[in-house]
């Protein structure tokens, strides 16, 4: 048998990115997964697909009760999203470092919500990515959107 890999290795952790409709409908699928991919980030998981009620009520139980809650799920039913399993030596942040800060009108520069994210004046902010917060978060929601991989 093979002898264990030294811990000091990184461990290739695994984060949930979803293209969200906005996202999706403008076109920008591709050049967001150029950014994830140009940062170092290797895609194991990608699909388009349509979320259910059933799927966002897991996927944003934390939400839930919140004024933005319902505008939230009902956006993401508007179109299709891209789901994606993106991996990588600390991609959970380094991915949310990547996406910018909730709010497109104030993320900074050079991120994606920063530079690609428009305030639409809307119910709820669509700012074109979802990023997990922490590795349990990651694990939870790779387990929602790809099962198959669990
Ligand atoms: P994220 O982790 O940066 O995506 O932000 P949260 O987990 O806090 O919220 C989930 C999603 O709900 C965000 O990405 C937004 O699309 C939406 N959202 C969050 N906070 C607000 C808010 O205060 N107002 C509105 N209208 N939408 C929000
Ligand atoms: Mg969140």
């Amino acid at each position: 048998t093979l002898p264990a890999e030294p811990s000091i290795l990184p461990v290739a952790e695994r984060t949930l990115v979803l293209v969200k409709p906005d996202g999706v409908r403008r076109g920008l699928s591709g050049e967001i997964l150029r950014r994830v991919e140009a940062k170092g980030y290797t895609l194991r998981a990608v699909r388009l697909m349509d979320a259910t009620p059933e799927l966002l009520a897991a996927h944003y139980a934390e939400h839930e009760g919140k004024p933005f809650y319902q505008p939230l799920v009902d956006f993401m039913l508007s179109g299709p999203v891209l789901a994606v399993v993106a991996e990588g030596n600390n991609v959970i942040a380094g991915f949310r470092s990547l996406a910018g800060a909730t709010d497109p009108t104030v993320a900074a520069p050079g991120t994606i919500r920063g530079d690609l994210g428009r305030d639409w004046g809307l119910k709820v902010v669509q700012n074109l990515v979802h990023g997990s917060d922490s590795t349990e978060s990651a694990a939870r929601e790779i387990g929602l959107w790809f099962p198959e991989l669990v």
